[in-house]
């Protein structure tokens, strides 16, 4: 009897451990990893921290499952990119979670993109034609420069949700961008042996990259973002690589498919799958740890001798 007291009493403690232990902290959740990993290293001890999807996911195409309701129902941030990288199933979402503190417009709403000046913003604002970047590029995750904007972007939104922790989170930010300002430094360093190469990608997701780094995309095996190649399409592009004598193809995890093998093939340039958020490669576990691993795969893929064309 004494012992199923005991038990029956240690049982009620831990729950109530549990509830407390939740309750004390900012529950964030993200869509992205990248955006995981920035909040735990800013949101330190006050943050729980939960991030949607994985990052071997298209990004544009992720499938809604009931644990991400779960976690937005339960959340007090929702932090996203924005700029319609996640509109086909984040929006959704948040709808059916029916938590007013994340509705866009309330501090719970977080969106990395604010204040990012976008490249490839189209003239004509509608998705005519399947063009899943209407608001222009969405992925400055893949910016040497978009650690630095999220952290920023970040670290306002969770100041504002929980001012008490003001201190804390500036002292956290401050610590992460010495980290970005070495981190840059070498990224600088890798970027004068891309400069000047001509590559194709196969979706238009490297285009900071690119900007940051002097890298020349001549073109995409998309038709456009989100549309797949036609075999027209195809033979233009392989012209164009041939013209500018392109070193390489850029692809991902979810896109790296036959169309990039015979693009590759008809051109002699190397396929380079590249990490493009955060867990989606080995070494890719961080969002500083995912840049060094883009940077090193492609000094890595042009030392190597040239293809035979
Ligand atoms: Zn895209």
């Amino acid at each position: 009897m004494q012992l199923q007291r005991l038990l029956r009493a240690l049982a009620a403690a831990c729950a109530l451990a549990v509830a407390s232990h939740a309750a004390d902290k900012l529950r964030v959740v993200t869509t992205l990893p990248d955006l995981a990993d920035i909040a735990r290293r800013i949101g330190g001890e006050r943050v729980e921290v939960t991030a949607l999807i994985k990052g071997t996911e298209n990004l544009h195409a992720v499938v809604a499952k009931p644990s991400m309701l779960v976690a937005l129902s339960r959340a007090d941030v929702y932090v996203q990119v924005g700029l319609s990288l996640e509109s086909s199933w984040a929006p959704g979402l948040l709808e059916s979670a029916r938590n007013a503190a994340l509705a866009p417009g309330k501090p719970g709403f977080v969106n990395g993109s604010d204040g990012w000046e976008a490249l490839d913003v189209p003239a004509d604002l509608s998705r005519k034609g399947g063009d899943l970047h209407p608001q222009g590029n969405p992925h400055l995750n893949l910016s040497p420069r978009g650690g630095r904007h999220l952290a920023a972007r970040i670290l306002a939104g969770l100041v504002a949700n929980d001012p008490a922790g003001r201190a804390a989170y500036e002292k956290a930010h401050a610590a992460y961008a010495v980290e970005l300002d070495a981190a840059e430094a070498r990224w600088k360093e890798a970027a004068q042996k891309l400069r000047g190469v001509a590559v194709a990608t196969y979706h238009q997701e490297f285009e900071y990259l690119a900007r940051e780094t002097g890298i020349e995309i001549v073109g995409h095996v998309e038709l456009k973002p989100g549309v797949p190649p036609t075999p027209a399409h195809i033979v233009e592009l392989v012209d164009a690589l041939r013209a500018k004598q392109a070193r390489l193809v850029l692809t991902a995890a979810w896109s790296n498919n036959r169309q990039v093998a015979q693009v590759a093939e008809q051109t002699g340039a190397r396929v380079v799958e590249l990490p493009v958020a955060v867990s989606s490669a080995k070494g890719a576990d961080t969002w500083i740890g995912m840049m060094d691993q883009i940077h090193a795969r492609l000094v890595d893929a042009l030392a190597q001798p040239p293809r035979p064309r």
